[in-house]
């Protein structure tokens, strides 16, 4: 019998937790984007600031975005949407990893599972997901946002949405 389930999102990657030190340049460069685009984040009615960063598979560039509310609710986007709709919009549709900064105390703040689907439609293999947490109280004191010892959860698309719907047909 035909396998059917073959062609499922499976993890590739292992989800591990690093320091923010011991990541490549490239990474760190990716989750400062992503805590910097967090300062613009427009939320009025929840205060939960959200900062996505993608990386374009060609080229390299970084799409940032936030979190975007509005007084009727439903039609806020969240940061990790806002990003791929600016990288789709400037022609970008593949990326080579994507970064989510959020601060809630003693987890990490994981996409939702609207922008996990958003993002596994830009995603034909595992990318891996870096998730920070920012520390508003060091952006008070002027202090660095990221700091080595930080902890990063380095996760994959394919973890954070295995088996997920996808069309093969194009
Ligand atoms: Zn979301």
């Amino acid at each position: 019998m035909t396998d059917l389930t073959k062609n499922f999102a499976r993890p590739e990657k292992t989800e591990v937790v690093v320091t923010f030190g011991s990541l490549d340049l490239s990474v760190q460069e990716l989750l400062t984007a992503a805590f910097q685009v967090r300062q613009r984040a427009y939320v009025p009615y929840s205060g939960f600031k959200v900062g996505a960063a993608f990386r374009a598979k060609s080229g390299g560039q970084i799409f940032s975005g936030c979190n975007v509310e509005n007084a009727a609710f439903t039609p806020s986007s969240c940061a990790e949407r806002t990003a791929i709709a600016k990288a789709v919009s400037e022609g970008a549709t593949e990326f080579s990893a994507g970064a989510v900064i959020a601060y809630e105390p003693e987890v990490f703040t994981t996409p939702c599972g609207v922008c996990r689907q958003f993002i596994r439609e830009f995603a034909n293999e595992d990318i891996p997901i870096y998730i920070a947490q920012s520390i508003d109280a060091r952006i008070s004191a002027k202090e660095e946002p990221l700091q080595k010892e930080d902890p990063i959860l380095c996760t994959s698309i394919y973890n954070l949405l295995p088996s997920s719907f996808h069309t093969y047909r194009k």
